[in-house]
């Protein structure tokens, strides 16, 4: 066995002593109890798992201002997987108990119940590891998804008929119950707030060819340049499923706005959106904000429509004659795809401080950078990497990349920000 492992298996040894404690069983250490025990620790295990994916997907402001909602999600499925693993344990474990010790496997409704929970999570579960892959359009996926709040109130149904009342398992149980509403009556009401304060949209401007910003009136939310919202448009009586973008406005702004483009089922229908409909908001979320690390002096890195965090940063700079030393590294394809030229211009003509390299990839007639960002041209603009906090966005293999190269320049993790245009 690795000697790293020591510190973990003497970790789960003292969880399983508590547990035994805790639950009060009878634990023969090779008998058939032992089953039922270990059995009993794993359902309880998973219960909990489960109800921490939910916690992590409920967006509390709280915890999502501390962790960014992209860190949240990967331990949503980290723990989400945990759970599944635990609770198919429990129902194998259980089955081996009941076997050795009758010679037969019961069957009652809870334990129906509890069955039709478990099969249940497998199928939300493989849907959500698989839907890339099988073609599953977003929206199904997350409608299959939101079954899970109808499973889990079964498997604690289950969970509690077989708990005996007065125990502490039974308490335990009934505190993971009381914790789910919580956090279901939370999402609901948080939804309803949303719903109660809609906006306007007063503005639809083409930025390329196949760019659209959107510029909304209505209670604005207090933001840091670089978080982003989730939206809702309500257009000809038709309201479309929420969708994550960063705010492009800066919070110095009249107007709340985003800046799509077109990818898919919702972004292709951006520029359909008339002024005068309406939009349900729910913001501010993301942790990307030059606000929130203080220290160096910023070196962005922008691919394609990844500039619109950028774009917030810069206009608040400008909108507060704030200049300072910027350096913005924006890969395209080609100038075709470039938006916000004029506005950039006009930025460096008044925020001396302010550098803009775009990097066509695609296009051999570019005057400018071409290629891939790398390391030798990044060093050529920044010259040493002292004193300095990068901030990488755009597509996850473009933002993959940069952070590499930054890595073999030396840079320092914790000097590296990233925003991944992907829950
Ligand atoms: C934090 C963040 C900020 C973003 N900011 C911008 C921005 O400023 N400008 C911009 O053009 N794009 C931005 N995006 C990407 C944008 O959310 C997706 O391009 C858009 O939701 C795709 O929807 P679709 O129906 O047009 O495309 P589809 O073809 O249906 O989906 C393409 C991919 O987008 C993702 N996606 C689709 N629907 C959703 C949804 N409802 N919720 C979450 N992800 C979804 C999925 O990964 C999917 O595979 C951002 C994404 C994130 C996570």
């Amino acid at each position: 066995m690795k000697i790293q492992r020591l510190p973990v298996l003497t970790a789960l040894l003292l969880l399983a002593a508590a547990a035994a404690w805790f639950f009060r069983v009878d634990v023969g250490l090779f008998g058939e109890n032992y089953l039922r025990f270990v059995s009993l620790l794993l359902a309880a295990l998973g219960l909990a798992s489960i109800l921490v994916q939910f916690i992590l997907v409920s967006r509390i402001k709280s915890l999502e201002s501390g962790f960014g909602l992209d860190r949240m999600l990967r331990w949503h499925r980290v723990f989400g997987r945990a759970g599944l693993i635990l609770v198919t344990l429990h129902a194998v474990l259980i089955i081996a108990f009941q076997l050795l010790q009758f010679g037969e496997v019961f069957l009652n409704l809870f334990i129906l119940i509890g069955i039709l929970g478990l099969l249940g999570f497998m199928v939300t579960a493989g849907v959500a590891s698989t839907y890339k892959k099988i073609g599953l359009a977003y929206e199904t996926w997350r409608n299959i998804h939101l079954v899970n709040y109808v499973l889990f109130p079964l498997v604690m149904i289950h969970a509690l008929y077989h708990a005996a009342p007065g125990s502490l398992l039974y308490y335990y149980l009934l505190l993971l119950a009381f914790l789910f509403l919580a956090v279901a009556f939370y999402r609901v009401a948080r939804i309803a707030a949303v719903r109660r304060n809609p906006f306007e949209v007063v503005e639809v401007r083409q930025e390329a060819e196949d760019i659209w910003s959107l510029f909304f009136k209505g209670p604005r939310p207090e933001y840091k340049p670089g978080q982003f919202m989730f939206i809702q448009l309500l257009r000809n009586g038709e309201l479309s499923s929420p969708h994550p973008f960063t705010i492009s406005s800066s919070p110095t702004a009249e107007y709340i706005s985003i800046t799509p483009k077109e990818l898919g089922d919702f972004t292709s229908t951006i520029k359909n959106t008339k002024p005068g409909d309406r939009a349900f908001i729910d913001a501010p979320y993301g942790i990307f904000s030059f606000l929130n690390y203080a220290g160096g002096e910023p070196v962005f890195f922008a691919g394609g429509i990844g500039i619109t965090p950028f774009m917030s940063m810069l206009r608040y700079m400008f909108d507060r004659k704030q200049d300072q030393k910027v350096t913005l590294f924006w890969a395209n394809r080609s100038e075709k795809n470039l938006c916000f030229r004029e506005e950039l211009e006009l930025m460096k003509k008044e925020m001396p401080g302010l550098r803009v390299i775009p990097v066509m990839s695609n296009q051999p007639d570019w005057q400018g950078e071409k290629g891939h960002i790398k390391g030798p041209m990044i060093m050529n603009y920044i010259e040493t990497i002292d004193n300095k906090d990068f901030y990488v966005c755009g597509p996850p293999g473009m933002s993959r990349a940069v952070i590499n190269e930054l890595k073999q320049l030396n840079v320092s993790p914790v000097a590296i920000h990233s925003e991944l245009f992907e829950l």
